[in-house]
């Protein structure tokens, strides 16, 4: 009897060890595919993006301050294998490495102004390029104030770029590259726009826009091989940006449906929330409304509107429609793109 529990043990713990040894085997292989196959895609996206045979936009954020499913602001244009981020909200870092971007080879950031729905995430983009294997110079680009904001973000980030480096050691993460510089300029408040960028025929100026009391506050117009974006900023009604907009390929702008927001402050009234009223009331004075935005690309010729940082965000077809599509296609007749997360456009070079 004892020789038979004995036995039965022995198999038990026999059959125990294959079925792990099994497991063991079946989960290795699996990490090893897993691990395959996303640097399979990883390689295979950023090929595409760096290709130089098209300029490609992706939005990577189309939201703003208040509330909404998307990611804050923030646009990336590749072009001529140059990897260039325009603005750098909340969530952005993240947003890029879950699209499969080659956050690595990111050698410029563009930042319009110093609300946070612009800048937020600054610190993870300068810190997480790195952290995935950047090893080139990273410039920030700005307005006036710009330096004092990168480095406030690099003085918060001074522990964690010692730690990195002293763990994995200064081949794999070199702190010579840890960091970035600032280009910081001072816009023309004449309307006119100045170059702030040159690189391998790809131009970006900076133009002065209205988002007054925000002040300095720009828009860029990148140029290579006869094509134009504009990116607005944040920015009222203005003749600055129509002047810059003029013929573009694409202008990436913000929008706001002013008469919703104008409903917003009277609910808000009517429940005496004076201060929300107030808030709702203010922002209305420094952003561009769908109907202007409509008028200003059509006389300045825009040949495709494409909207983000929407106010207020909405989804679905049918609010979309009403909210934004109606009003500026009353008076706009290019082609137009309701900007979502994600969303890439591809622009053919000749
Ligand atoms: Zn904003
Ligand atoms: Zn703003």
């Amino acid at each position: 009897m004892k020789s038979n529990q004995t036995k039965s043990l022995y198999f038990n713990i026999l059959f125990l060890s294959v079925c792990l040894l099994t497991l063991s085997c079946s989960w290795d292989r699996f990490v090893i595919s897993r691990v395959n196959e996303s640097t399979i895609v990883k390689a295979k996206a950023a090929k595409e993006l760096l290709d130089k045979d098209k300029i490609t936009i992706v939005l990577t954020g189309t939201g703003s301050p208040l509330p909404s499913e998307s990611i804050q602001n923030s646009t990336a244009i590749f072009v001529n294998g140059q990897f260039l981020v325009f603005d750098a909200g909340d969530g952005v870092a993240m947003a890029m490495e879950k699209l499969n971007l080659p956050v690595s080879e990111i050698t410029s950031v563009f930042i319009t102004h110093f609300h946070s729905d612009h800048f937020a995430d600054l610190g993870e983009v300068i810190d997480r390029s790195w952290l995935l294997g950047r090893q080139k110079p990273l410039t920030i680009h700005g307005p006036k104030g710009i330096s004092d904001l990168v480095n406030g973000f690099l003085k918060s980030y001074q522990s964690e770029f010692y730690y990195r480096t002293k763990h994995h050691g200064d081949a794999v993460m070199p702190s010579q590259w840890k960091g970035a510089k600032t280009n910081e300029f001072a816009p023309k408040s004449d309307g006119s726009s100045k170059i702030v960028y040159e690189k391998d025929g790809v131009i970006v100026y900076a133009f002065y826009v209205n988002h007054v009391p925000v002040e300095p506050a720009v828009g860029y117009r990148l140029e290579y091989k006869g094509k134009s974006i504009v990116i607005s900023g944040d920015t009222a009604d203005s003749e600055f940006l129509k002047k810059q907009s003029f013929g573009a390929d694409y202008l990436i702008s913000e929008v706001m449906n002013k008469s919703m927001i104008a409903k917003i402050e009277t609910a808000y009234d009517s429940i005496n929330n004076s201060r929300l009223s107030k808030i709702m009331k203010d922002i209305q004075l420094y952003h561009i409304d769908a109907f202007e935005l409509g008028n200003l690309a059509e006389e300045a010729k825009v040949k495709t509107l494409v909207l983000t940082h929407m106010i207020p965000f909405v989804s679905g077809y049918v609010q979309t429609k009403a909210i934004y599509k109606d009003p500026i296609q009353k008076v706009y007749h290019g082609d137009l793109i309701i900007g979502h997360d994600g969303k890439r456009i591809e622009i053919p070079l000749p």
